[in-house]
């Protein structure tokens, strides 16, 4: 059985962070990932990541300004770390080999982003994410010694013995075999659940996983109600246009053309916070001012731009206009409307990435620590899956230190192998195929559970993912084969992505309030008095979510009205 002092479930940004951070600290590491590391959703990060590095900037004004962002759901404490470490990681990131875009006098050029009092993103073209994937894992193969890679395995489920984790059951998806991994430390390094919705900007891949593996074993869920929408995504795919179009200048302009961001934020126009764009989109959508044909979009005018800067900084989005759009962005405005994003919860975590369960950790996107709280600032997650993927890393390395290898049972592996062939076994009458069911899932989520909200909506949504859970437990699949059966893990994903939003929607619910990415039209002011405060949602005994209340985390800035 293998075994070693931390294994990190997935090889993203932050698990990859975390890998290298590890065995810099001396432990045995092995990185698992479902799809190639490469492939994982980081790699479609376009925009950027924030660093105050302009001499001109402070760590103080990028922790006010994501605060504020936040809507001061966030933990401060978390925020200054994140804030402060900053500029180091960032410049550890071009020393071993990103290559971000440099200014005519050869200096790191910074583009400007939504709800930042200054320019501080830092980027390599519109592919950032791509650059800072592929020179981790150049380092990742440098330390091929102390790291084990198990790439295309996947995670079936968290093996906790005495009450802390003991490993975790994975198969190997290129030949079906399952096998026992036992570890000191396991961090969950396995991305978002933008899947629960459809459409979303968000990979295949990011179906919750991680989230739903440290749900079933106890570990609380924090934040879930908030749920990003990003202001431009395409309207028939949700495919992103990244904020860094607005932050090379594109206007938003409605179906009358009128650059109606005056109207809701007259300082920051199009660079306020998401929330407060994509709301204001909505709202002239549904006071009919939409853009298009079916007056349900808005334009997004790159035009306003020089061609020459466009090409040269934001040349993907240029593809993916002509190619999925059918639009030249140098030339035309683009249709986009709001689409879901990003989840800003997720599991609750230290800033050490440590959950309540002994031995379990996670950082990035899977989890929540609250740096982002009811609303994430653009170019502040790349920055998270790196500040909270190394400290993941060295805290468990340092733990490893004083903790005896578990050896687990056999019979997980056993259970989940059952688990398998049931799945496999399920007859198709009377069942409904796993691919129907997740799109009713996702189409239900992005009805109700999006920008606006309200407890009917709310309710419908929860009473839709009751009945899907039900017909999940018997949907059938049409593979009955070993190699690369994506249709077993899918059913598998499934689960997993119901898990995630029983916890999102049970979460907006009971937030009787509006704050960040969460408007409630029944209760559309927010009202620090009641719900300046964390809702938790953990597993109860017999399955049901259940909710309690942790504190926010202040330490320099109280909460004040927020303006753009
Ligand atoms: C289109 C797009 C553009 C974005 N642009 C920006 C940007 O410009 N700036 C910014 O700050 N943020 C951006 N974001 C957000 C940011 O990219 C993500 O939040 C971040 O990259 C997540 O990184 P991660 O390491 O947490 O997870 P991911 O990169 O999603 O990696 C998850 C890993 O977990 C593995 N995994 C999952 N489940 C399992 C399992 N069951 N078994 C084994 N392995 C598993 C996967 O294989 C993968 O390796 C963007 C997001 C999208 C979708």
């Amino acid at each position: 059985m293998p075994s070693h002092d931390v294994l990190i479930i997935g090889a993203g940004l932050a698990g990859q962070r975390a890998a290298l951070a590890a065995a810099e600290g001396g432990a045995t590491v092995a990185i698992m990932s479902k799809v190639h590391p490469v492939r994982s959703h980081s790699v479609a990060a376009a925009g950027g990541i924030n660093a105050a590095i302009n001499v001109a900037d402070d760590w103080r004004s990028h922790a006010y300004d994501t605060v504020k962002g936040s809507d001061f759901l966030g933990d401060q404490d978390a925020i200054e770390i994140m804030c402060s470490e900053a500029p180091a990681e960032v410049m550890h990131l071009e020393h071993i080999g990103v290559a971000f875009h440099r200014n005519a006098t050869g200096e790191l050029d910074l583009r400007a982003f939504g709800g930042a009092s200054m320019n501080r993103t830092a980027y390599v073209a519109d592919i950032t994410g791509q650059a800072i994937l592929h020179v981790l894992y150049e380092q990742l193969m440098k330390h091929a010694h102390a790291i084990d890679r198990f790439e295309e395995w996947f995670t079936t489920s968290l093996v906790v013995e005495d009450g802390r984790v003991a490993g975790v059951v994975a198969r190997d998806v290129r030949s079906g075999a399952m096998e026992l991994f036992a570890a000191k430390n396991v961090i969950l390094a396995s991305g978002g659940a933008g899947q629960c919705f459809e459409p979303t900007t968000n990979g295949l891949i990011c179906t919750g996983d991680g989230i739903a593996l440290a749900y079933r074993i106890g570990a609380p869920l924090m934040d879930m109600e908030m749920v990003q929408y990003h202001p431009t995504c395409l309207p028939e795919n949700g495919f992103l246009i990244t904020e860094g179009a607005r932050g090379e200048g594109a206007h938003l302009l409605n179906g009358d053309g009128e650059r109606f961001m005056e109207k809701y934020a007259p300082n920051k126009l199009e660079l306020a916070s998401r929330d407060v764009v994509s709301r204001a989109e909505q709202t002239e959508i549904n006071e009919g001012r939409g853009a298009g044909p079916r007056r349900d979009g808005i334009y997004l005018d790159i035009t306003v731009v020089p061609r020459k800067r466009t090409l040269e900084a934001l040349r993907e989005i240029v593809n993916i206009g002509k190619d999925f759009a059918g639009v030249d962005i140098t030339r035309e405005p683009i249709l986009i409307r709001p689409g879901q994003h990003y989840v800003m919860g997720g599991v609750k975590t230290d800033v050490n990435g440590r959950t309540p369960i002994p031995g379990l950790y996670a950082a990035g996107e899977v989890a929540c620590v609250s740096v982002h709280g009811g609303n994430r600032l653009g170019a502040n997650s790349l920055l998270d899956t790196l500040i909270f993927g190394r400290r993941a890393g060295e805290h468990a390395a340092a733990r490893a230190a004083s903790t005896r290898m578990p050896s687990p049972s056999r019979a997980y592996v056993r259970a989940d192998e059952s688990m398998i062939e049931r799945i496999i076994r399920r007859p198709k009458e009377g069942a409904r195929r796993v691919s129907e069911i997740k799109h009713e899932l996702g189409t239900t989520m992005n009805e109700h559970v999006a920008v606006f909200r309200d407890e009917p909506g709310l309710r419908t949504a929860l009473a839709v993912v009751h009945r899907l859970k039900a017909e999940a437990a018997v949907a059938y699949i049409d593979d009955r084969g070993t190699v690369f059966n994506q249709d077993v893990l899918a059913a598998i994903e499934l689960g997993f992505m119901l898990d995630c939003a029983e916890a999102m929607v049970t979460a907006a619910l009971e937030r009787k309030e509006s704050r960040g990415a969460q408007f409630r039209v029944d209760f559309p002011q927010r009202n620090d008095a009641q719900w300046l405060k964390h809702i938790d949602i953990s597993r109860n005994g017999d399955g049901a979510p259940l909710v309690s209340y942790s504190a926010v985390t202040f330490t320099q800035w109280q909460p004040e009205e927020r303006k753009y």
